[in-house]
């Protein structure tokens, strides 16, 4: 049975959880590093980057996960995740955490004021479909490296990409009943 992790600090744990179990994976709530061993994946939720940054600081996860993606096992960061995933920018704080594992560059709360909060469908490409996506004070990708391959975009900006080992979305796909986003995830997993 394939065993995948959710950072369990903050934000949508048990969605991400119930959608995982009904993909038949078993789940393992991250909180600490030792939590890792054994796990082939993990997802990094949607929440608040910097709350859930200084958690990972203060619980000493950041090198763990570094090392973690580093080894080549699998990386799913969904809104804040996406945020946490990506490289530092301009507009990074001193004290705001990045992990770097992806080649990308968040625009945080990238759709603004008017779109705060809201739901749509996205072209997801290589899934070949129209996906129901909720954005909640969502970034953007506003540009990212050639080991990054873009995966669905809304209104001209990138809201979904991936590289070989970690896949991004600015929305919660957690947040729907829609499981072909996550099992995206798990087939990636799987056809290495
Ligand atoms: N805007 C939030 C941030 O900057 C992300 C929102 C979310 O994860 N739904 O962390």
């Amino acid at each position: 049975m394939l065993k995948i992790g959710i950072l369990a600090f903050q934000g949508a744990i048990t969605e991400h959880q119930k959608m995982l179990e009904q993909l038949g994976v078993e789940v393992v709530l991250v909180k600490k590093p030792t939590d890792l061993y054994d796990l082939v994946g993990l997802i990094i939720p949607g929440g608040e980057s910097t709350a859930i940054g200084r958690l990972l600081r203060s619980n000493q996860m950041i090198e763990p996960i570094k090392q973690f993606s580093k080894e080549g096992k699998y990386i799913f960061g969904t809104c804040a995740g996406l945020i946490l995933c990506g490289k530092k920018t301009e507009q990074t704080q001193f004290d705001e955490v990045r992990l770097g594992i992806i080649d990308i560059e968040a625009e945080r709360n990238g759709f603004g004021r008017q779109k705060d909060s809201f739901e749509t469908q996205v072209w997801m490409e290589k899934i070949k479909t129209d996906i129901p996506a909720v954005f909640i004070r969502a970034p953007y990708i506003r540009s990212m490296g050639d080991s990054v391959t873009v995966l669905a975009s809304f209104e001209g900006t990138v809201v979904a990409a991936e590289s070989k080992t970690v896949l991004v979305t600015s929305f919660h796909p957690e947040l729907t009943d829609n499981l072909q986003v996550m099992n995206y995830f798990i087939e990636k997993i799987q056809s290495n």
